[in-house]
Order: C-alpha cells, then sequence, then structure tokens
C-alpha cells in the first residue's frame, strides 16, 4: 500500500506547493507591476502580528517627477477598525495602500504594525498578512471552485461554502446548473463586476488575513448588486482592520473612520455623520453621488447578518 500511497502523496504535495506558488505568483505579478525599490534588511526579522494595528507617521512619499504624492500622513489605525479612504482623483489612496505594501518605502516618516516598522521586517511576513482584494478581479480558466480555492488552497469544504454564504454567492452559485465546477474565465461562464468583486471578497474571506485591503472598482452597480456587494464586505470586513479605498462612497459609508485625501494630504476625517455635518469635500461628494444615483442613503442601515 505504501508503494501506491507515496506517489499520491507527493502529487498531493505538489499540487498543494504549486496552488502555493500561484497565490503567491499574484503577489509576485503585483510586486513585478512596480519597480523593486525596497529591499529587506540584512537579518530582517518577520512580522509578529498581535492585533493589526496600523499607525502612520508623518509619512511623505513623491513619484519619480512629482512634488508629492502623498505628504505629511498622519493616521492611527486601531486593531479591527474599518477605515474608508475617499478623495479625488489623484489624490494619493492608491499611494498610501501601496505604501503600507512596502512596495516603496516614505521618504519621511514611518508606518507600523502592531508597533514594528515595515521597513524593518522581511516583505514576505508583511505580504503574508495583508490580503487585498484589488480593483480588478482576476478569474483563471477554470472551475469556479479553483478560483473561490485560490483564496486558501487547503481549505475545506465547509470553509469553502461558508466562504461564498458570507460573500453573498451562494444563490449565484446554485442559479448554476454546475455550481461550484462551472467553468469561469475568458473561455467560460462571463461574471459581472459586482460577481467578481464578490469572487475577490470570498478569496479574502478564506483566506483570513488580519488585515485587509480593499481598492474598489469606479464601475457603478445596480442597486441590488450593490447592496449584495455591501452585505458581502461588511462580512470580509469583520474581525480585522481593514482600510479600503472607495470610489462609490456608499461601500464606506458605514466605516468606523473615513479618511478623506485631497492633493496628498488629509482633508478632513471622522464618521459619515460627522463628515455630512461638517460640510466640507466628504458631504459635497456625498452629494455629488446621490445626485448621480449612485449612493443610496440605505445602505447606511445595518448589514443583515448571514
Ligand atoms: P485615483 O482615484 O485616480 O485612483 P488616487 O487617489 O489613488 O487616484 P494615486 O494613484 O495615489 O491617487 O496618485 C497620487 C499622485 O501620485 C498623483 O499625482 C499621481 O499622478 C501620482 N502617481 C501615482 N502613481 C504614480 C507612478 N507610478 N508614477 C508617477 N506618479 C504617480
Amino acid at each position: 500500500l505504501m508503494q501506491v500511497y507515496q506517489p499520491l502523496n507527493i502529487l498531493g504535495w505538489a499540487y498543494r506547493e504549486i496552488k502555493q506558488a500561484s497565490v503567491d505568483l499574484e503577489r509576485l505579478f503585483q510586486v513585478l507591476r512596480l519597480k523593486p525599490e525596497v529591499a529587506d534588511k540584512p537579518g530582517a526579522a518577520a512580522l509578529d502580528i498581535t492585533g493589526g494595528a496600523v499607525r502612520f507617521s508623518g509619512v511623505s512619499f513623491a513619484h519619480d517627477g512629482r512634488d508629492r504624492s502623498v505628504e505629511a500622513i498622519d493616521l492611527d489605525i486601531p486593531a479591527g477598525a474599518f477605515i474608508g479612504f475617499a478623495g479625488p482623483s489623484g489624490a494619493g489612496k492608491s499611494t498610501l495602500l501601496r505604501l503600507l505594501f512596502r512596495f516603496y518605502d516614505p521618504s519621511t516618516g514611518r508606518i507600523e504594525i502592531d508597533g514594528q516598522n515595515i521597513a524593518d521586517v522581511t516583505q514576505a511576513s508583511l505580504r503574508g498578512q495583508l490580503g487585498l482584494v484589488p480593483q480588478d478581479v482576476v478569474l483563471f480558466n477554470t472551475s469556479l471552485r479553483e478560483n473561490l480555492l485560490y483564496g486558501r488552497p487547503d481549505a475545506d469544504e465547509a470553509a469553502l461554502w461558508d466562504a461564498v454564504t458570507r460573500a453573498r454567492l451562494k444563490a449565484f452559485v446554485d442559479s448554476l446548473p454546475l455550481g461550484l465546477e462551472t467553468r469561469v474565465g475568458e473561455r467560460g461562464l462571463k461574471l459581472s463586476g459586482g460577481e467578481k468583486q464578490r469572487v475577490g471578497l470570498a478569496r479574502a474571506i478564506l483566506r483570513d488575513p488580519p488585515i485587509l485591503i480593499l481598492d474598489e472598482a469606479t464601475s457603478a452597480l445596480d442597486s441590488r448588486t450593490e447592496a449584495e456587494v455591501q452585505a458581502a464586505i461588511a462580512e470580509a470586513v469583520r474581525g480585522r482592520t481593514t482600510l479600503a479605498v472607495a470610489h462609490r462612497l456608499s461601500t464606506i459609508a458605514r466605516a468606523d473612520r473615513l479618511v478623506i485625501l485631497d492633493g496628498g494630504r488629509i482633508a478632513e476625517t471622522g464618521t459619515h455623520a460627522e463628515l455630512l455635518a461638517r460640510g466640507g469635500l466628504y458631504a459635497s461628494m456625498w452629494a455629488a453621488q446621490i445626485e448621480a444615483g449612485e449612493a443610496a442613503p440605505a445602505v447606511l442601515a445595518p448589514a443583515p447578518s448571514v
């Protein structure tokens, strides 16, 4: 029996290794799109996550040829908090998230996670603790199941279905004759923007990182899809520190705190209600989205629980 078992065991191992490699590849590609400007310090230790508190202290950074992309950012994000970022195009939202991934080092200031300067820890350990739901969720030419397991290849059936349910994908999966075995991607079933986003959220729920980064696409969703995506986000952020960049403000209106960037600086910060009362940049952006029918006040109702 051992003679049969041994190769199978090795195959299983190879499969897991390859799956793990593909997860790492996604991270690698994210890095490769940017110049490798950072390196691990000699003898750098692994990041030791105790709760997932994030602190930006006096962080400034300028892209090549720019005066500044973000400037003097001070932010204290307690472990488990949900922080929403918004602001005009070019305000520095993506730059701030990339600095947290350490795709660049700040020119001044420091970023700490649980008291450790991210410049002092290994990049692998840093990125291993950060989950990302990108603007454009990539689907591979394989089954929906494989696409979801990409978040955590060794997840069991119960964990997979839990993620599918929490990401509000269950009704969609149940509507497919082949369910989770449906082929998706370029040569398979095309998923809508809202469905893809929920696949990204299901992957994140499966992966269960202590810190989650949501970088929302600009595209508008119909109000039903919007409500489903909202509910999936509410599930994904639960129990972890979340930094979410949103273009549709309804996505972050429920955040513990909103940070509104303008020209690389923090223009205003507070809760949705506080910022509306303030009547500043956020209030005018919110009014403009209401006008355009993009932000329904109903989204401020509590998220339905599973
Ligand atoms: P958007 O909402 O359009 O995504 P944003 O708020 O995320 O915008 P960033 O992408 O962080 O803004 O850009 C901040 C500033 O840095 C802008 O002036 C932008 O032109 C500049 N910038 C961003 N990325 C680069 C880059 N790779 N090289 C040079 N300049 C860049």
